[in-house]
């Protein structure tokens, strides 16, 4: 049990303030471990997935540490960055951007997000007024880098979040060319929800004797959250699907496809028979991906159709339900996707719907998870034919159909295109499509516990 208070682990008065409008009355697990070792000016490599408030854990810290450099100067020579902390996707690096400012609010460190799919030149002035926290992502860091808006000799404090994710999608090259402009003279702190191999050496190289925390990956998996598996024909998922969205306890879910196309497919499906449902994409336009989340967010779409890419870092309070249409092939994605719904200790229910062809792949999940999730053999009662199941392709297009966003073409000409990445951000990892290119079987992570 952990009873210690945000000021027993020394945080300044203005952050106490600041975490006390934000309603936060007690540090969680991962935040009572890694706040006093940042503020010890120690490296920290951390084991923590999204939801166990790993953010506030290195952004209550990092602040504390900048506090001496604090100005209430206009001049953006007072401003230098101080700290950067890269994530790996857009709505993460929102997110943490967010969190930053808030618990900031009562200092005068200036913080500001950088990431791709918007015109750099909006982001430019900002980076020119002088912000000490910067939070980016790699591919949009590394081009204010080439564009010289951006400057990083200064910066005394580096944050790798969900170092896994940007391993996973490709990140590594880039983030070898961020770190080497960096003062050698910093301290760096790496969180990951999982330790492969390539994370240690990861954590190896960049790294000077670090703590090691891990919080209790139950977090995430069983404590609160009730798993519960459906075996189910593939051809039968939509019709349970559909069955299990009509539950009194599916108000707000977000359901995981394996890839974009089965995501814009069904999204339409759900949409004809009357659910709320829109889809997010890795790589839907910055601004479409911003109002679904936000219509999700506010109610008006109760089901959020999502591929892993797109979900990454997703942070929806109080998010009561997660299915996952498709189970990943790669065991993480699933405690990626799970972590989702009960988060800082509310509780969440995680549903997989899984075929026959699938089960070697929960096999795989439940080793890592060290879990045995319930199952139930699904019974599926098919409409009257032409009644509920879904038309065909074909016949979809000729057909029109009631959709809750009027907004949106029947057929979005975007799914259809292949993800053309820029060459300084990396192919997202579910642009690997199938089994058949399925990565290796996925590492068991070796748990990390501090020492002493
Ligand atoms: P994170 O793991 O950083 O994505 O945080 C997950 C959620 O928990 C976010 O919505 C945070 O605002 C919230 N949170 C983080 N720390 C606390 C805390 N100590 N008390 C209450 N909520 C928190």
């Amino acid at each position: 049990m952990n009873t210690v208070s945000f000021a027993d682990l020394k945080l300044a008065p203005q952050i106490l303030k600041a975490l006390d409008e934000a309603g936060y009355s007690t540090p969680t697990p991962i935040q009572a471990q890694a706040i006093p070792v940042v503020l010890s000016g120690e490296d920290l490599m951390a084991g923590a997935q999204t939801g166990t408030g790993k953010t506030a854990a290195f952004s209550l810290p990092l602040l504390q540490q900048l506090l001496p450099h604090a100005s209430a100067s206009t001049s953006p020579a007072k401003h230098p960055v101080r700290a950067l902390i890269l994530v790996p996707t857009r709505e993460l690096a929102v997110q943490v951007e967010e969190s930053v400012k808030m618990y900031a609010k009562y200092t005068n460190l200036r913080s500001l997000v950088v990431y791709g799919g918007v015109d750099i030149k909006t982001q430019t002035p900002h980076l020119k007024n002088g912000v000490e926290i910067l939070v980016a992502t790699p591919g949009r860091l590394l081009d204010h880098i080439e564009q010289k808006t951006v400057l990083l000799n200064q910066v005394q404090m580096l944050v790798l979040d969900e170092a896994d994710r940007m391993l996973d999608m490709g990140f590594m090259p880039a983030l070898k060319r961020i770190l080497a402009l960096l003062p050698r003279r910093r301290q760096s702190l790496m969180f990951s929800a999982t330790f492969s191999n390539e994370i240690k050496k990861l954590s190896e190289d960049f790294l000077i004797y670090p703590s090691l925390i891990e919080v209790a990956r139950s977090n995430a998996t069983s404590d609160n959250i009730k798993q519960k598996v459906y075996l189910v024909a593939s051809e039968d998922k939509h019709a349970l699907l559909a069955k299990l969205l009509k539950g009194d306890d599916a108000k707000q879910v977000i359901v995981f496809t394996k890839t974009k196309l089965t995501a814009s497919r069904l999204t339409r499906q759900l949409q004809r028979e009357g659910i709320a449902a829109d889809a997010i994409h890795g790589d839907r336009s910055q601004l479409e991906r911003q109002q679904t989340l936000e219509a999700f967010k506010q109610g008006s779409v109760s089901v959020l159709i999502a591929t892993d890419v797109a979900a990454r870092g997703l942070d929806i309070d109080h998010l009561p339900m997660v299915i996952n249409y498709e189970i990943p092939h790669a065991a993480e994605d699933y405690v990626h996707r799970i972590g989702r719904t009960g988060r800082a200790g509310a509780k969440g229910t995680a549903l997989s719907l899984v075929s026959p062809e699938e089960e070697r792949y929960l096999v795989e999940i439940e080793k890592l998870i060290k879990t045995t999730i319930e199952k139930e053999q699904a019974s599926v009662q098919h409409a009257p034919r032409g009644e509920q199941r879904a038309p065909r392709e074909s016949r979809e297009q000729r057909q029109p159909y009631h959709k809750p966003s009027p907004s949106k073409p029947a057929h979005d000409p975007w799914f259809d295109q292949p993800y053309v990445p820029k060459v300084t951000e990396p192919v997202p990892s579910t642009s690997k499509p199938d089994i058949n290119s399925v990565k290796p079987k996925a590492q068991i992570p070796a748990l990390f516990r501090r020492p002493g």
